[in-house]
């Protein structure tokens, strides 16, 4: 019966607030192996040199991209160049599938508490009234937008973290 629809985009109201959204829940890398910086991350070089030492080891190069230019190689003079196109690609999947789990965890986390404190709000006032009102739908996506903020900062921190945190090691 719906085959015949018309199917739409979404049209936001607030375009700014959606791309911002976006950004936030995206990775700003495309390379998941070096995130952009041609160095691949500590954690992921300790999967293959299990005692790899930052500070002392020649720097595994990415080549799944072609992000560490011939400055930046100059520059630095000691690489480690066995991680080969096949192995980064490897590497950069490990990396994309876990942060992917990160961002789906936070996702549900975000999903649920909408979901509780929406019906909270519904039986709170299906208690007196048996229609929603305007008064009370608005409450509702005031609510909502709360939630939103919330996790939208508290994600911005989540990640924040990670990063920092990959970048220590
Ligand atoms: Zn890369």
């Amino acid at each position: 019966m719906t085959d015949n629809l018309p199917q739409f985009e979404r049209l936001p109201f607030n375009e700014k607030t959606e791309n911002e959204d976006r950004e936030i829940w995206q990775p700003n890398w495309n390379c998941f192996c070096c995130q952009d910086t041609g160095q691949i991350q500590a954690h992921l070089v300790r999967l293959i040199i299990a005692d790899y030492d930052h500070n002392r080891d020649r720097i595994p190069v990415c080549q799944g991209c072609n992000k560490f230019d011939r400055h930046n190689l100059m520059e630095y003079g000691v690489l480690d160049t066995r991680f080969d196109l096949f192995l980064c690609k490897k590497l950069d999947r490990i990396s994309r599938d876990n942060w992917k789990q990160i961002t789906q965890k936070q996702f549900e986390k975000y999903r649920n508490q909408l979901n509780v404190e929406t019906s909270k709000i519904s039986q709170s006032h299906s208690l007196t009234n048996t229609n929603r009102t305007d008064n009370d739908n608005r409450e509702v996506g005031q609510r909502k937008a709360e939630i939103e903020a919330t996790s939208t900062e508290q994600w911005k921190l989540m990640r924040d973290d990670y990063l920092a945190g990959k970048k220590d090691e």
